[in-house]
């Protein structure tokens, strides 16, 4: 018997698999079951726009050509809608898969990631999956990014620091003081990566738009993607900003047509598609104020959110509910793995998919 986790690479002892929302169409086949509801995965539950609906439907006709690797007409296009040199996007399968070219570029065994305790599961997997060493700085007593815990982690070895705003699963944010404040502060040779998977959803004033600061901080990538706000996470496409110089050493280790020509086509129709992003974020802050309110109601603890989700703290075993609601048809996220004890996770939906999910969680507490 051959123990093939002794041959793999160091850091991957360490890793556990990243966990999904289980899909609709799996849960049914498993329990036999009709109509269900999935708010597990931070989906827009409006869907795709039309435009981009169409676009892709019109790539399709073309798929038996490689897609354009160097993506010239989205980048071109997202340069005029961000107000940033092309040459600094970078196009991801997803925006994952630019935060994995940023720790195959700059992490190596012997150097050192910081990001915070409850932060996005994919800083780990991609940091240990090159060797290099994750170094978790404690939370806030809100459960969101301490910047004076992170900085207190530099050191010689820090290679990359990743930032989410907001953090995925916690909700919670940074403003445009704290983190500006915190830039300042990073040596030049630390990458620092802002996550900003959620930025077409924050309304709140204060909140940052890190593109703004390229010009200031060439250490500096900000990631964003068409898988949350745009509707599009089927397709996997995202991106990066950056200085033009760190661009171009993630564009050499990039695979060569990492993304697909339909997603880079119903990406760019999607830009254009102010009035469905427009609907999508009011149904979103609808949403949330609903889920808060009937998690309210039902005496629940909840971390306040600025995503498309809420994490509940239940005051029970998380795994015992989250059974019970996938046995009523409601698909959420348990959370517990991120360290946020009996935390499950909803995302926003519909307002009738919001309130299924709200009813059936007190029915199942209640039980
Ligand atoms: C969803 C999410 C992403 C990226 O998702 P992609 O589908 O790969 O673009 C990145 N960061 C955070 C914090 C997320 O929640």
């Amino acid at each position: 018997m051959t123990d093939f986790l002794a041959i793999a690479a160091p850091g991957i002892a360490g890793l556990n698999p990243y966990v999904p929302g289980k899909p609709i169409s799996e849960l049914e086949r498993e329990l036999g079951i009709s109509g269900a509801v999935k708010l597990a995965s931070n989906e827009n539950p409006l869907g795709a726009g039309a435009n981009a609906i169409a676009a892709a439907r019109m790539a399709v006709d073309e798929m038996q050509y490689y897609p354009d690797g160097g993506g010239f007409s989205l980048k071109q296009a997202l340069s005029a809608h961000l107000g940033v040199d092309a040459d600094g996007i970078t196009l991801g399968n997803g925006s994952n898969d630019v935060l994995d070219l940023v720790a195959r570029t700059f992490l190596s065994p012997g150097y050192e990631a910081i990001f915070s305790q409850h932060a996005f599961a994919v800083y780990p997997i991609s940091t240990q999956a090159v060797g290099a060493t994750s170094r978790v700085a404690a939370a806030d007593s809100g459960y969101g990014h301490d910047l004076d815990a992170m900085a207190a982690l530099i050191n010689q070895r820090t290679r990359v620091i990743f930032i989410a705003n907001p953090n995925n699963p916690t909700g919670t944010w940074l403003n445009k003081a704290q983190l500006e404040g915190f830039l300042a502060k990073v040596p030049e040779n630390v990458i620092v990566v802002v996550d900003e998977a959620y930025f077409e959803y924050v309304g709140q004033e204060t909140y940052p738009d890190a593109t703004a600061w390229l010009g200031s901080y060439e250490n500096l990538i900000v990631t964003r993607t068409f898988s949350k706000a745009y509707g599009l996470a089927g397709l996997r496409i995202g991106y990066g900003v950056s200085s033009p110089k760190i661009a171009e050493l993630l564009n050499r280790v990039r695979q060569p047509f990492n993304v697909n020509a339909v997603a880079m086509a119903a990406a760019e129709a999607a830009l254009t598609d102010c009035d469905h992003l427009a609907r999508s974020v009011e149904v979103n802050n609808a949403g949330l104020a609903q889920l808060a309110s009937g998690l309210g109601g039902l005496d629940l603890r909840f971390i306040p959110s600025v995503g498309n989700f809420i994490t509940v703290l239940l005051p029970q075993p998380v795994a015992a509910v989250d059974r019970a609601l996938l046995h009523k048809g409601c698909i959420c996220r348990p959370v517990d793995n991120y360290g946020l004890e009996n935390g499950l996770r909803i995302s926003v939906g519909l307002a009738e998919q919001n309130q299924r999910v709200v009813d059936t969680l007190g029915e199942v507490l209640k039980a």
